[in-house]
């Protein structure tokens, strides 16, 4: 396509690739990306800018001379380049402000870690550490040790092992105790957790085959016992996480179940999901297994996440008989599993807290989640206070209603727990104009929206971002 000479003069005065990469800006921004990178960013803002000039030189009469043009034409070039930069920065994994009330929100990475879980990983094992190392003797050490102790202290079970995650923990046990064989798992249990872990799919992977018994609402123990046979290597036992079912019901206690296992000379596994290292009830946590209770009801082999209620790093925690733990540690999928030095750092920092029992006030998840109305209601109106007295416009209307927080990451679904929400409504931003200005702020504050309000909840904002988020709601147009 030639053009109109009109259009090629104006196609002339587009500043090249290179003139666009000299610029001063350009150099400022070759330090954080890159110059590779900024390189093929500068095409793109070049070849953009190129196809809207030939756009709009069909009906623009230009009657600025040359110079200006140039001018005007790197500027804009240069402020797309700034913004592209700052695009491709968006994508990057930062912290962000959880005002959602969602305590373990997964696509927030689920559990914040302690502090003391922070320091450990940023300072023993971000460096050179003992991952496989015995300092007494000199020699190899055994990955994750202390770990494993610790586990099996905290849970009474005779000994422990750490995967990556619980869906590898559930992948590990099955491949080795059913592979080849079946597993009997009651009707109501064959859950999907999180879009992608599902029960029946990790059975097939496993090899195992699924045997399923009772109804979706009730299922008896004499139904466990008709499904035995030659072929049957497990009974499992499913934690259905994320959701319940309530009114006509019923399934056998853990215990009943496992006497028919070992009645059958067969283990009995447990998926806990979730689970919980203490009994949580009396802040309102309701109908997650306690870990220490499954393993004296009897299970063989308990499996559960590390970053759900623990509130610790990603991890798949198995507990169990130490005979059945030998096994899985000798697997060669057990390599392919394992967790790394950062997890196994941060666990160790979160479960000692739990050996101190100082679980409620330095476990983060577990600290949100015992905070009452009253003191959630109290912290947003102080903030709301100071908010109003720095607020410079009258655009935004401010106030505390009465809502609930959730706790997330396919656990407890029937807990509710009351908060008091600071909703917020701009006089002329909707609600998603409102929460997309929040989302690009820094760090990013998470808000949800109900009805007409831009909804934040304090219970899942930690103490020391409460000034970053004042300064976030701060700079929100007037
Ligand atoms: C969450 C959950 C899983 C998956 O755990 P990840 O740690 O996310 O792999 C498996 N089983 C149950 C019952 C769960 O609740």
């Amino acid at each position: 396509m030639t053009g109109s000479p009109k259009n090629r003069n104006l196609l002339r005065a587009l500043p090249s690739v290179d003139a666009l990469l000299r610029t001063p800006e350009a150099r400022l921004l070759r330090e954080k990306v890159g110059i590779a990178r900024l390189a093929e960013l500068a095409r793109e803002v070049t070849r953009d800018l190129r196809a809207k000039l030939q756009e709009r030189a069909q009906e623009d009469s230009e009657s600025t001379n040359g110079d200006h043009r140039r001018e005007a034409l790197i500027l804009e070039a240069v402020r797309r380049l700034e913004s592209a930069c700052e695009q491709d920065a968006a994508e990057a994994l930062r912290r962000v402000i959880n005002g959602t009330g969602v305590i373990l929100h997964t696509n927030l990475g689920r559990a914040p870690l302690s502090e003391a879980a922070r320091l450990a990983v940023s300072e023993e094992a971000a460096r050179y550490c003992t991952l496989e190392y015995d300092v007494e003797t000199g020699r190899r050490g055994q990955r994750g040790a202390r770990v494993e102790h610790l586990l099996a202290e905290l849970t009474g079970a005779e000994s422990a092992l750490v995967v990556n995650n619980c869906a590898a923990a559930a992948l590990l046990v099955l491949t080795v105790l059913s592979g080849g064989g079946t597993a009997i798992v009651s009707r109501g249990e064959l859950v999907e957790i999180g879009g992608d872990f599902r029960v029946p799919e990790v059975m097939a992977q496993s090899g195992t085959r699924l045997l399923e018994v009772g109804t979706t609402n009730r299922t008896r123990l004499s139904d466990y016992e008709r499904a035995l046979d030659a072929d049957t290597r497990l009974i499992m036992r499913v934690h259905t996480s994320n959701y319940r079912i309530v009114g006509f019901t019923s399934t056998p206690s853990l215990s009943d179940l496992a006497r028919l296992a070992h009645e059958a000379n067969l283990p009995l596994y447990e998926d806990a999901g979730s689970g919980a290292l203490v009994d949580l009830s009396a802040y309102g946590l309701k109908g997650e297994p306690v870990i220490r209770e499954s393993i004296r009801e009897g299970a063989d082999v308990v499996t559960f996440s590390g970053d759900k209620l623990l509130g610790g790093p990603q991890a798949g925690l198995i507990i169990g008989r130490a005979e059945i733990i030998a096994r899985l540690r000798r697997h060669p999928l057990y390599r392919a599993l394992r967790a790394d030095k950062l997890a196994f750092s941060a666990l160790q920092a979160t479960l000692e807290i739990y050996r101190r029992a100082a679980f409620l006030e330095e476990i983060p998840v577990l600290h949100m989640l015992a905070r009452t109305y009253e003191e959630i209601e109290r912290r947003a109106r102080r903030f709301l206070s100071r908010l109003r007295r720095q607020l410079k416009h009258e655009s935004l209307r401010l106030e505390i209603v009465e809502g609930e927080s959730a706790i997330g990451g396919g656990a407890a679904p029937t807990t509710h727990l009351s908060t008091a929400l600071i909703a917020l409504k701009h006089s002329s931003l909707s609600p998603d104009e409102l929460d997309g200005h929040l989302r690009r702020t820094t760090p990013p504050v998470i808000a949800r929206i109900a009805e007409d309000n831009v909804l934040l909840d304090l219970r899942t904002v930690a103490l020391d971002e409460e000034d970053e988020l004042l300064k976030a709601i701060l700079s929100l147009p007037a």
